[in-house]
Parts: structure tokens; sequence; C-alpha cells
């Protein structure tokens, strides 16, 4: 398996994953199916996975949201957390990487908690505010373009509920953050984004160094 977690050796993430992970053998069959791609890198860790899911179990979700499904390992394990009665509003633009998504939701028999929006996420979260139903979901999990990063995470601060939790991947952007040098498009909007939720007095919040950097924020 790559070693997707900065900060770690290769020795200890292993050791982790060997004594931590519980992962269905469904989700393990999807992620190593995903890794023969060779954008698999967009994939969240499993260890990450595990801890989003207790998460989502820790403050009692029943809905959700996910922006970014790619072929749906992280939305498996999200939709894990719910219960059968449970909602994930999964949105994506790329209607190839979603079939894959959905024959292994169906496989875990998630198919029925997940509500699958192919087009750009803006206009679906646009959608979900205008329906009425903002200030209803639990949590939301931020993890597409990252230059939309701060708009996602504005559209989900009016969709989560108070004490919702939003959480956005990716936060420590394999140490180019912290590189002066690097002014790239991409390092300069999740630098922003960081910046942005630091300065929110409307979240508590922490960036957690699990795999490529998770920051969570809990509206106030
Ligand atoms: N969370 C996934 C990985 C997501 S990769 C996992 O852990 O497996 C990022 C995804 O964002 C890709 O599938 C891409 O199609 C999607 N994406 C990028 N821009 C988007 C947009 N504007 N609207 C919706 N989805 C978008
Ligand atoms: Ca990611």
């Amino acid at each position: 398996m790559s070693n997707n977690s900065i900060g770690l050796s290769s020795n200890l993430h292993t050791y982790l994953l060997q004594a931590s992970l519980r992962e269905l053998p469904v989700a393990e069959e999807l992620r190593q199916e995903t890794e023969l791609r060779n954008d698999a890198n967009m994939q969240i860790a499993p260890e990450q996975g595990q801890f989003m899911s207790l998460l989502w179990q820790m403050i009692g979700a029943r809905s959700g949201i996910e922006i970014g499904v790619y072929t749906g390992y992280s939305a498996l394990w999200s939709a894990l957390a719910l219960p059968p009665s449970g909602y994930l509003l999964a949105c994506d633009n790329n209607p190839d990487t979603a079939r894959v998504a959905q024959r292994y939701w169906a496989r875990a028999e998630l198919s029925d908690r997940i509500d699958l929006r192919i087009g750009p996420a803006l206009a679906t979260l646009d959608e979900q505010v205008q329906a009425g139903h903002a200030g209803t979901y639990d949590f939301a999990f931020i993890d597409a373009d990252k230059e939309n990063q701060i708009t996602y995470y504005e559209r989900c601060m009016a969709l989560v509920r108070q004490g919702g939790v939003i959480a956005a991947d990716n936060t420590l952007w394999k140490g180019r953050v912290a590189d002066d040098l690097d002014q790239s498009t991409t390092t300069e909007a999740i630098r922003a984004f960081n910046k942005h939720v630091v300065t929110d007095q409307r979240v508590d919040m922490s960036l957690v160094p699990i795999a490529d950097g998770l920051t969570l924020a809990r509206k106030r």
C-alpha cells in the first residue's frame, strides 16, 4: 500500500494499520481496485476512513454531505456510520468513477442511504439551500476541487446544524503548504482555506495531521 500519511515512517504507518485498522472486506476490495488506477492517490487513507466513521458516530450523525466521491471509498466509510434510515448526499461530476462507487455501495448494502448527485457540486449544494435544508445536516466532508474549498465550506456552514462538523481533506497537501517556494494555484488555495478556518469564529476547529491533513470544524 502506498504511504499517504505524512509524518509517520513507513514502518510505523504499517504498524498503525496492523494494530488498528478494521476495514470491511468490501471496502478493502474497493480500495485495492482503485489503487490500480493512476489517479488513486485521491482516495483517502483507510485509517482516515475509519477515523471519520468513528467521528460521525460520536456526533450521532443521521445525515451528511460528501463533496468529491471519486470511486466511493470515503463515502462507504461515512455511510457505514449512519443508521439504516440515514442519508448521505454524495456529490461528484464524474459519472465514470461514480459507477464504480455505486457498484461497491450496492455490495455493502449501503445504496439506500446514499443519494448520488452527478454534476457540479456547487449547484447541488445551492439546490439544497434553496430547498430549505439549511441547518439540517450533521456533517460534511469536503474533498473535491481545492480551488473551491472555501466556497464549499461556506455552503456547508449553511447546511450543517449547530454542533455539526465539517471535515476538509488534504489541508497539509503533502507538506507543500509549508514550502514558501510553492505558489501553485492549488497550494495557495489550501493556504487560503486554512487561514479562512483558523480565523472563523463561528467554529471550533483543529487541523488533524492524519493522512494528508484533515481539518475539522464544529459549528458553534
Ligand atoms: N473522497 C474521495 C476522493 C475524491 S477525489 C475518496 O476518498 O475516494 C476528488 C473528486 O472530486 C473527483 O472524483 C472529481 O470528479 C470531483 N470533483 C472535482 N471537481 C468537482 C466539481 N466541481 N463538482 C463535483 N465534483 C468535482
Ligand atoms: Ca483527498
